[in-house]
């Protein structure tokens, strides 16, 4: 027995009522029966011909990443870009997708969280302004199709072989890295090619791309040339890191984002702080995150204390990052490499500060500082 959706085979999440077997692992997507077929969804595939407007050039770098990434395609369905923090990732994708939209294909751009669908979106509308770019996630499902689709990895399941070109875009993030229901929807909404993307794949990524089963491209230069940040490790008991933390903030121009582990720990840091500094706290359990961000990126307050529902896909012109409590196990090398990874990303503030305050250096966080340390070092050669 197995789903016609998630794939499971496991007996323990089948279910049985009058019409017969259905499975209770993808059930939160509706429920399926064993002996349903999933039915393409009619989508309309217009030719669309368009031209991409950015504000500036893309670099050598990355204009050679989008040749190679076609002449992978040649041998290939799947192809990976590696990209540094900030290194314009999302432009390497602008050629493929304007490509495939004046072929009449259709194409989706996926990602894990909410928050980083609607940065994206925005970013897509800016770079193609006469097309309808639809934004498909928790609190936009009105209209779910358009010319070009950005949705959450959880909103896949509404597109069964739809997409002739699919991006999924931080497909190491939580919660759709090792979610085999959402690593299914995304194989089942694609009908051509994959493109994924990140700052830091999996071992398993690398493995595939060995094995010959993916191609790979790798780009570690920012547009800017600007090396990315390594962050300065220190060592200090919990209530000395939040005292130094604040001492940067209040001292050191700029906006400030301070990671915190718990969602308890950031609220009762804005509850604190508010009386002497415009600060604000942000976690899952926010409400109206969007505005916060907006508010944040104006300069209404220059502190945020963040879970790490900030760590990745997030913009902020002359941020400068405080990871605090360094050693929490939340903090995987590729979380803290995304943390540090907000810094210095604009043209215009292309550096900035980053600090991982711990009570003891874990493997993780040398890991983060090395593997920095490589991207900066092969930006130069690759
Ligand atoms: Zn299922």
């Amino acid at each position: 027995m197995r789903c016609p959706r998630c794939r499971n085979e496991d007996r323990r999440y089948f279910h049985q009522d009058y019409k017969g077997f259905y499975c209770r692992k993808c059930i939160r997507f509706g429920k399926i029966y064993v002996h349903e077929t999933l039915q393409q969804k009619p989508l309309y595939k217009p030719k669309i011909q368009t031209q991409m407007h950015l504000d500036y050039e893309l670099t050598s770098v990355q204009q050679d990443a989008i040749a190679k990434v076609e002449l992978l395609y040649e041998h290939h369905n799947k192809v990976l870009v590696y990209a540094a923090c900030g290194a314009g990732k999302t432009e390497i994708t602008l050629v493929q997708i304007q490509q495939h939209l004046a072929a009449g294909k259709k194409v989706g751009y996926a990602i894990a969280r909410r928050q980083v669908v609607i940065e994206i979106a925005k970013r897509l509308s800016e770079a193609f302004p006469n097309i309808h770019v639809v934004k498909v996630c928790g609190g936009y499902t009105n209209v779910v199709d358009g010319d070009l689709i950005v949705c959450t990895t959880h909103q896949l399941y509404r597109y069964h072989k739809c997409f002739d070109l699919l991006i999924l875009d931080e497909m190491d993030a939580f919660p759709f890295a090792n979610n085999d229901v959402l690593q299914q929807l995304a194989y089942n909404a694609c009908c051509g090619k994959l493109l994924l993307l990140s700052a830091t794949p999996e071992s398993s990524h690398f493995q595939e791309v060995k094995d010959g089963y993916m191609g790979q491209v790798s780009v570690f230069e920012r547009p800017h040339k600007q090396p990315l940040v390594v962050p300065k490790v220190y060592r200090l008991p919990f209530a000395m890191q939040m005292v130094v933390s604040l001492l940067l903030v209040l001292f050191k121009k700029g906006k400030w984002i301070v990671f915190m582990p718990k969602i308890t720990q950031v609220e009762r840091m804005e509850k604190l702080c508010k009386h002497i500094c415009r600060c604000r706290s942000i976690s899952s359990k926010t409400k109206q995150k969007d505005e916060l961000m907006e508010s944040f990126n104006r300069g209404d307050f220059n502190l945020v204390f963040a879970t790490t529902i900030l760590e990745r896909g997030i913009t902020i012109k002359g941020v400068n990052v405080a990871i605090v409590s360094g050693e929490h196990k939340v903090y995987t090398k590729a979380s803290l490499i995304q943390m540090v990874g907000r810094v210095g990303r604009k043209f215009d503030a292309p550096t900035g500060f980053a600090y991982i305050f711990c009570k003891e250096k874990t493997k993780e966080i040398v890991a983060c500082q090395k593997e920095i340390i490589m991207m900066n070092r092969k930006a130069k050669i690759v």
